[in-house]
């Protein structure tokens, strides 16, 4: 015969309650995932675009990475959004291009959070020292390349591990496309934030984290000097999650001041940073390509996000 004294049911609640808890620490144990597999996957899309050469609007390859995005978006996202636009240059040509956005609805009701990169690459080689190289196109494996396959990674992710957060996830076309002081640079950034300017505010995101130039084999993220002004406290949130998981790679001072696709939503109002590796010496020359990346770099920047984007 059992008796049941209140003491007994006090201690069997409380065995029960410790019991859920270890449970539930055996479900989140079972969420962690392996970087391994998904630095593998972001390496092998780094691997494609770098093989496919230039890829700005009007190449081959732009067509096969539009393509490699929209089957990634297929496969992993909850719906993928085009944004297509026309580019008028300043010689009078016109230009058609596009940013795809990929939507991860998430369970709580909230404005999204958008990460974005550029896909596009950069159609001249301008910062080489031969000027007969100067109007060659990049191959652009971290300017271009890096951000892109962290992203296409994340969206895997996010569909394999979903998180609570909405998300949005950018690529952005025509962000390095005009020549030096036509202006004509963030072509898509600055088209999607006309866009949100043109729908309601709460629909807006609450953040903009932009990733460029992510894949640089000695790695180092300095915070950047626009994006301090203004989401200092997302690059906390990103930098706290860099400390707490020993990601080296993240170095807390700051260095750079960078015109990139952050600054348009900056412009908004909305709290809008950059993570990008500006100490690369190869940028916008022909040695751009993916023998100076790393896939442990990849991985680096991408431990961080889904961490960042896991606790928000
Ligand atoms: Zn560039």
């Amino acid at each position: 015969m059992n008796i049941i004294c209140s003491t007994c049911i006090r201690s069997y609640f409380l065995r029960i309650a410790l019991f859920l808890f270890v449970f539930s620490g055996t479900v989140n144990a079972q969420q962690t995932y392996s970087v391994e597999n998904y630095s593998r996957i972001m390496w092998n899309h780094l691997e494609m675009l770098s093989e496919l050469g230039p890829r700005y609007v009007g190449t081959k390859g732009y067509g096969k990475t539009l393509q490699l995005i929209r089957h990634v978006g297929a496969e992993f996202a909850d719906k993928v959004v085009e944004h297509p636009f026309v580019v008028k240059q300043h010689d009078g040509r016109q230009r058609q291009m596009v940013n795809i956005e990929f939507i991860f609805h998430g369970e709580k009701e909230d404005q999204p959070v958008l990460l974005g990169t550029h896909f596009d690459t950069r159609p001249y080689a301008d910062q080489e020292s031969d000027p007969t190289l100067q109007n060659h196109p990049i191959t652009g494996s971290n300017d271009g390349g890096s951000g892109t396959s962290v992203l296409l990674g994340l969206a895997q992710y996010l569909k394999e591990y979903p998180v609570s957060q909405p998300i949005r996830i950018m690529f952005f076309d025509g962000e390095d496309f005009g020549q030096s002081g036509t202006g004509e640079m963030f072509l898509g950034s600055k088209h999607h934030a006309n866009f949100l300017r043109q729908n309601f505010q709460r629909t807006w995101p609450l953040a903009v984290i932009i990733v460029d130039m992510v894949g640089d084999k000695d790695l180092e993220i300095f915070k950047e000097t626009n994006s301090l002004a203004s989401g200092p406290k997302v690059l906390d949130r990103i930098y706290n999650v860099a400390r707490r998981i020993n990601i080296f790679q993240f170095n807390e001072k700051s260095k750079y001041t960078i015109q990139d696709d952050h600054l348009p939503f900056a412009r908004l109002g909305i709290p809008s940073v950059v993570l990008i590796d500006f100490d690369y010496p190869y940028w916008h020359k022909l040695s751009d390509t993916l023998n100076k990346c790393s896939p442990k770099s990849l991985s680096a920047v991408f431990s961080v996000l889904v961490r960042v984007l896991s606790e928000w």
